[in-house]
């Protein structure tokens, strides 16, 4: 029997967190899969080992002054190099590969997202900025072009896999859990002296240093709300956050009939990662087993949304809808940023979001470049307010 044609993959974003286990995915699966584009923004040395090992036509680096090194130790293969902002759409405008796995984080994760959606590309979308700041303008060409956008994200994964098979039934809400990061259980007082890497420490997942942060304050919930919103098309009031400090249920979608379906399985981001990238087939892997005798009891929570304000404001911006999720989004990226080098406190991230959440102009209905000029002021106002 033949097999089928290998899927061509483009990791933008190959040296992260998500990238590397993408990587490692792939690694054990190269009947299936092969590696077309690979991209990051600083580290020069992983990129070339990674670019060695898979061979792939184009690499990226995003730091320009980086590009002479990268040539010039791939000058003896046929991989492409390329350097600077502009290239990632470039490259994410190739013919040359099916899926995008979006692994860049933040913002700068948008530009190439939308150029692979404007070509019908399958996207596997890790980035969940992309959504929180033009999830109605990203959704509405992913329809338009047939692009298909299978979450990475584990709990929006896990609420995916619950709908397998459910098209014709419509949802009565979704159930997100969250662990409840480091800090579950503690107070202002405890947080307002927090350091960046106390709260770099996540119990259950090791991820890259942003989302370490944003699920620390509980920002990442929000954000993973917003990115629900436009995944699943639901109203806000459809989606709800309910701790779970064992990440063991990874969401929930409750029916019309009162039935909830869960998805589970140990917290590993390899097993979304290689649902989106298999997509609609499960693959056959050796990652360790869920055992269910070692957790006897599976707990839930309400938040905490006094002490963690982060997730209030998130919401507010969901509600609020137009262009108040990208400044949400700007403002915290600012703020994490600059927390993470040790320039304002835990608890200042929040006051950093509501005061620009307080000052930049509200649109309703943004275009895409009104999107990026918002992004551009609220950013511009909360690094003011930290007078770097
Ligand atoms: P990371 O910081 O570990 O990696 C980010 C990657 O993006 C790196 O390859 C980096 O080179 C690249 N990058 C950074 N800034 C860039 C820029 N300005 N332009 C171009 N490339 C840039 O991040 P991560 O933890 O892998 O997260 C990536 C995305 O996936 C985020 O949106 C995050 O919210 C989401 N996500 C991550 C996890 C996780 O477990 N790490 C889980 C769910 C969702
Ligand atoms: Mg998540």
């Amino acid at each position: 029997m033949a097999s089928a044609p290998k899927k061509r993959i483009a990791i933008f974003g190959s040296t992260g967190s998500i990238g590397t286990q993408a990587l490692d995915v792939v690694r054990t699966q190269m009947d299936m899969f092969e590696i077309e584009i690979l991209t990051a923004q600083t580290n020069y040395e992983l990129l070339l080992k990674q670019a060695l090992e898979f061979n792939p036509n184009a690499v990226v680096i995003g730091d320009e002054t980086k590009f002479l090194k990268l040539k010039e130790a791939l000058a003896s293969t046929n991989v492409k190099v390329f350097a600077g902002e502009a290239a990632l759409e470039e490259v994410a405008d190739f013919d040359s590969y099916d899926i995008m796995l979006a692994a860049i984080v933040g913002f700068a994760g948008l530009k190439p997202t939308l150029k692979a959606v404007a070509k019908g590309k399958v996207i596997a979308l890790a980035n969940k900025e992309t959504l929180v700041v033009a999830g109605d303008i990203v959704m509405q060409m992913a329809v338009e072009n047939r692009s298909p956008i299978i979450p990475v994200d584990s709990e929006h994964s896990a609420i995916f896999q619950c709908l397998v098979g459910e098209a014709r039934n419509p949802i009565e809400k979704i159930i997100l859990t969250a662990s409840g990061g480091p800090f579950l259980g503690k107070k202002p007082n405890f947080l307002v002296n927090v350091k960046r890497d106390h709260a770099l420490q996540h119990p259950n997942w090791s991820m890259g240093a942003k989302i370490s942060i944003d699920s620390a304050t509980l920002m990442n919930k929000g954000l993973e709300m917003i990115e629900a919103r436009w995944l699943f098309n639901l109203k806000p009031d459809q989606i709800e956050v309910l701790v779970h400090p064992q990440s063991i249920i990874h969401s929930m979608v409750q029916f019309e009939d009162g039935s909830v379906k869960a998805q589970m399985g140990l917290p590993d981001m390899k097993l979304p990662i290689q649902y989106a990238l298999g997509f609609p087939g499960r693959i056959k892997n050796e990652f360790p087993r869920m055992n269910f005798k070692k957790y006897s009891s599976l707990s839930f929570e309400e938040p905490d949304y006094k002490t963690f304000r982060n997730l209030g404001l998130a919401i507010e911006a969901m509600k609020k809808g137009g262009n108040m999720p990208c400044i949400l989004n700007a403002a915290n990226e600012i703020a994490v940023w600059a927390f993470l080098k040790n320039r304002i406190g835990f608890l200042d991230m929040t006051a950093v979001v509501e005061k620009t959440m307080e000052k930049i102009n509200f649109i309703e209905t943004p275009t895409l470049e009104e999107y990026f000029d918002s992004d551009g002021e609220a950013r511009n106002f909360a690094a003011s307010m930290m007078k770097f």
